[in-house]
């Protein structure tokens, strides 16, 4: 990789302004999952034993009016990391201010200070102004006046120029990014930029229309591309297919024609689908073939293109997958998804990622968080890494 991460700098005695992805789901001020912040313990611990003076920033949730900051506050996250760090954590309920800067000042080496929720820049005497989101100059200038290195190791935004990533990267002296950032680089580098071939691709989910950038660069890397989903019908109807009343979005059939015809025999369809009458977890009616008749709607993938998957990845050297293949939050739905999972699971000396939010918590939910060679933290920022775009919290990243 060629961009400067924590052992490219010095660090000792330096104040050193990290933006971590604490973005964790809290219920009634309950945090109801701190995976966010376990992850950002390796580059926490690595800045404390090597003497750094840590101010972290780190968005929570949106913040559209003044009402939302009293539920939005990074407080219990505050709570939280003192206790999984076993160390005092300053928080200080601000995002700028005296108050702040008196206790960035009396900061020692080892020492830890949380700020406020970064988002709370979004609305200012009750006005929505977006500072932090549109990446307000102003803002990031200020943020990066009170550190003299900062680390990005929240790759959930890496996607998006926010003052409290791009802003405050441009404004200071050095940076590089931190120990989460880099590995989810080289993992997504690894299995989409330099695979081993075979490279077999899975994509599925809802929509064509979410996963058009994905199909696009992955038709130039991979050898096979599996699609399942609802996007599927999509395809079949291009195709000429009935799909009954499954997902369909007809602006897209044209460029469902096109990809088929681009890609050469690459793109594998499903041969069969688990359907039901309507959106909902009922037992499903198995279809034999494409074709479903007029009251009947695809929820899943059937038999035949599960044991169609399973061939295709059987000597697959690299997969790389986005999207479920079924409605897997449905009990009734969640086979082809987790036959996807097993297949993988089974694969021998082949390396494995999964990027994108629902195919991640998907593979969690369903048992198989030990089975991929890496499960991306980052929905939106991995889709957008997979459709070859470049991220901005990672490209001002200086290089080494
Ligand atoms: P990711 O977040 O991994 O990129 P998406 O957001 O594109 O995935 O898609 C996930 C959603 O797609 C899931 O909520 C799932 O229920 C839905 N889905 C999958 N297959 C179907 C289908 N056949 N019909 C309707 N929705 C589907
Ligand atoms: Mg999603």
């Amino acid at each position: 990789m060629n961009k400067k991460t924590l052992n490219d700098v010095q660090v000792i005695n330096k104040t050193v302004l990290v933006r971590v992805d604490f973005n964790v789901p809290l219920v009634n001020g309950i945090i109801t999952d701190d995976n966010r912040i376990q992850a950002a313990l390796p580059t926490l611990n690595y800045l404390i034993n090597n003497g750094a003076k840590i101010v972290l920033l780190s968005h929570l949730s949106r913040i559209k009016e003044e009402a939302d900051k009293a539920k939005k506050s990074l407080a219990p996250v505050a709570k939280r990391l003192q206790e999984v760090l076993n160390r005092e954590v300053k928080f200080v309920p601000h995002t700028r201010g005296l108050e702040l800067e008196t206790a960035i000042k009396a900061l020692k080496p080892g020492e830890v200070l949380l700020m406020e929720n970064t988002r709370f820049e979004d609305v200012v005497n009750g006005e929505l102004v977006k500072n932090e989101s549109k990446n307000n100059d102003a803002l990031g200038k200020y943020w990066a006046s009170l550190g003299e290195i900062f680390v990005n190791d929240a790759f959930g935004t890496a996607h998006r120029a926010h003052a409290s990533n791009v802003g405050i990267a441009s404004n200071i002296k050095e940076n590089c990014v931190g120990f989460l950032v880099q590995k989810e680089l080289e993992m997504l580098s690894q299995g989409i930029d330099n695979p081993e071939h075979p490279f077999v691709a899975i994509i599925g989910g809802a929509k064509v229309s979410d996963k058009i950038g994905v199909i696009d660069n992955l038709l130039k890397k991979a050898d096979k591309i599996l699609i399942g989903g609802g996007m599927a019908y999509t395809f079949f109807a291009a195709m000429g297919h009935n799909i009954g009343k499954s997902l369909l979005e007809e602006d897209k059939i044209d460029l469902a024609k096109e990809y088929l015809e681009k890609a050469n025999g690459k793109i594998i369809l499903p041969i069969d689908s688990a359907t039901a009458e309507s959106f909902a977890d009922v037992k499903a009616i198995f279809t034999d073939g494409i074709d479903l008749p007029d009251n009947l709607m695809g929820l899943d993938i059937g038999s035949k293109s599960i044991k169609l998957f399973e061939d295709e990845l059987k000597d697959a050297k690299t997969v790389a997958w986005n999207g479920p293949m079924g409605v897997f939050e449905f009990e009734n739905f969640k086979t082809g998804t987790v036959a996807i999972c097993e297949a993988i699971a089974k694969l021998k000396d082949s390396f494995t990622l999964i990027g994108g939010g629902d195919s991640a918590a998907a593979a969690i939910q369903l048992g198989f968080k030990d089975k991929f060679t890496h499960i991306s933290t980052g929905g939106g920022a991995s889709l957008e890494y997979m459709e070859g775009k470049t991220l901005p919290g990672i490209e001002i990243i200086q290089t080494k």
